[in-house]
């Protein structure tokens, strides 16, 4: 395809080493400070060569775009926040880049008659929205660990545990409803009645564009809910990208029905000290996933029916990561072949085959 037909939508062409500040802009928002190549927080998959940007900061210009490029036959990479570490929201190369980065509007509705909500662009960082929420009383139920990081739309197709998933389950149970373009180029709102609305949690981006989502708010205590309901609703804002340098830990995950943590806690230890090799380890982590009314999408874990419990190992690569990705995960596969309900965390970590 020449140039020339791309123009009407306002795509850039990025050539990361003459770009160095639209790479720098689009990596700082992963948390890295580099320019040389387009990559993600996991570092191991970098584009040094040239692709085209297109950075929608309205539904309206979103969906133009989209319809644009589906038009042309052209399947955007769809990039939020590019805290996944398998080198899905990074370009290849001539592929066009979908930044979601300025789709960051937030629109409160504290008075909403069913409860308080805020619909969320699908580029503003869930610690953002979080944040935002608390200086006026309210709160997320569910947010990653970890300070800035994912963004809404992220969260949703990769990820949505966190600290208070034992109580609060995943951030799928607190979406009203979710603005989403799909392949075929039509916006539509999803709701938890919509069979699609499920499809879009934990998928690992699959070809439609969540542009925003209308987010369940909770009162921080009840003093302050009341105090609120007498205020008026915030002014529309957006939450601009927090920067947050994260230090550069690789992790592994494993989510498992909770009552098979018994198989899972020896395979964690297993791995914490073969990997001493690889890594200085940090002790393993463990988030349970409380199942709520509806089950846990299915893209997310095959057992949605039961409470879950996601549990990983972590540390700070001793050696290039290029030499070591291979056989963790190798060995990573070899613990849990036996047991077909631990899954891993595929939606968001290392892998050597580009998605
Ligand atoms: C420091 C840190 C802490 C973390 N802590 C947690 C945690 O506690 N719990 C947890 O669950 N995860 C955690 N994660 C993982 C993180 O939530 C996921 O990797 C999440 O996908 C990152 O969001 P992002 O906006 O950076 O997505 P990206 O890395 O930009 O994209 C991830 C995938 O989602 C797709 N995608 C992104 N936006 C959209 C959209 N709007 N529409 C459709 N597809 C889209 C992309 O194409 C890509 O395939 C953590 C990651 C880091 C780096």
């Amino acid at each position: 395809m020449g140039n020339s037909q791309l123009a009407e939508v306002p795509l850039r062409w990025v050539e990361p080493s003459r770009d160095c500040a639209q790479i720098a802009a689009l990596n700082r928002s992963a948390g890295i400070e580099t320019c040389d190549a387009l990559t993600d927080y996991g570092l191991l998959h970098r584009q040094t060569e040239g692709f085209w940007v297109y950075q929608p900061s309205s539904v309206m210009e979103a969906v133009q775009g989209w319809q644009r490029l589906m038009r042309e036959g052209r399947r955007p990479r769809i990039r939020g926040s590019g805290h996944s570490m398998h080198g899905g929201s990074v370009a290849r190369r001539g592929e066009v880049l979908l930044s979601t980065l300025q789709l960051n509007g937030l629109q409160w509705s504290l008075d909403h008659p069913e409860g308080p909500r805020v619909c969320a662009g699908a580029g503003a960082q869930v610690w953002t929205v979080d944040e935002q929420a608390r200086e006026i009383g309210y709160r997320l139920p569910v947010v990653h660990d970890g300070g800035a990081a994912a963004s809404v739309g992220g969260f949703i197709s990769a990820g949505g545990f966190g600290v208070d998933s034992d109580r609060y389950g995943g951030f799928w149970n607190h979406v009203h409803s979710l603005q989403c373009i799909g392949s075929d180029g039509v916006l539509r709102t999803l709701t938890p009645e919509d069979q699609a609305f499920w499809t879009c949690f934990g998928g690992g981006g699959l070809g439609h564009l969540v542009v925003a989502a209308d987010l369940r708010l909770l009162p921080l205590n009840t003093a302050s809910t009341k105090a609120s309901t007498t205020l008026l609703n915030p002014p529309t804002t957006r939450a601009a990208h927090a920067w947050q340098r994260h230090q550069q830990l690789l992790w592994f995950t494993l989510v498992a029905p909770a009552q098979d943590e018994w198989q899972l806690r020896p395979i964690i230890a297993g791995l914490h000290h073969q990997f001493r090799q690889f890594w200085i380890p940090e002790n393993p982590y463990r988030y349970p996933i409380a199942r709520l009314e509806h089950p846990t999408p299915e893209r997310f874990h095959t057992c949605g029916d039961q409470d879950l419990i996601a549990c990983g190992v972590w540390g700070v690569p001793l050696v290039p990561r290029e030499q070591l990705v291979q056989p963790m995960i190798q060995a990573i596969e070899e613990a849990i072949a036996p047991l077909p309900h631990v899954q891993r965390y595929w939606q968001s970590e290392l892998s050597i085959d580009q998605r």
